[in-house]
């Protein structure tokens, strides 16, 4: 397994729809194991291809308390078909945005259909943290951040920190 790089926003990288994976390759059960190391490694709980840099409709997840056994989640072609109209808000973070937290509303509870490793289709309903944190990467695949829900005064100032902080590692990579 292989930590990958994450990108930071903004890339243009991370604005783009992601295309379908036809078929589960070998080449895809390397690249979710390598995005499970990467998402354990940050530590997140979340983690979609295009964070990578690889345009696929691919996430990883696993939103478990500390003190529960890990449940890692690899979901192709994920899909949300069913939404609460009940709501809930949740203070989000991302790994291509880091440090940065705000508070964003969504369905508190969503039915989603997924691809797994073996091509079996699944489903599963999704509550609590778990709901936001699915959404919160099929988002990604969709190019859309949790910042695109935010106040634009509230997103450029974040975007603006971002530019900062990658101008700065980039000096310190010399
Ligand atoms: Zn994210």
């Amino acid at each position: 397994m292989t930590i990958r790089p994450i990108l930071i926003h903004p890339d243009p990288r991370l604005k783009k729809v992601a295309g379908a994976l036809p078929d589960i390759s070998d080449e895809v059960r390397v690249l979710a194991d390598d995005m499970l190391a990467t998402m354990y490694d940050a530590p997140g709980i979340g983690l979609a291809a295009p964070q990578i840099g690889v345009s696929h409709r691919l996430i990883v997840l696993d939103a478990t308390q500390k003190d529960e056994a890990p449940a890692p989640l690899v979901m192709v072609n994920p899909e949300v078909i069913l939404e609460s109209d009940e709501r809930s808000v949740y203070e989000e973070g991302c790994l291509s945005i880091p440090e940065q937290y705000a508070d964003v509303e969504r369905p508190a509870e969503v039915r989603v259909r997924w691809l797994d490793l073996n091509g079996s289709l699944q489903e599963r309903d999704f509550a609590g943290l778990w709901a936001t944190c699915v959404q919160h990467e099929i988002d990604h695949l969709d190019g859309v951040l949790f910042i695109d829900y935010l106040k634009p005064l509230k997103r450029q100032m974040i975007t603006r920190k971002m530019v900062k902080l990658k101008r700065e590692r980039a000096r310190e990579a010399g």
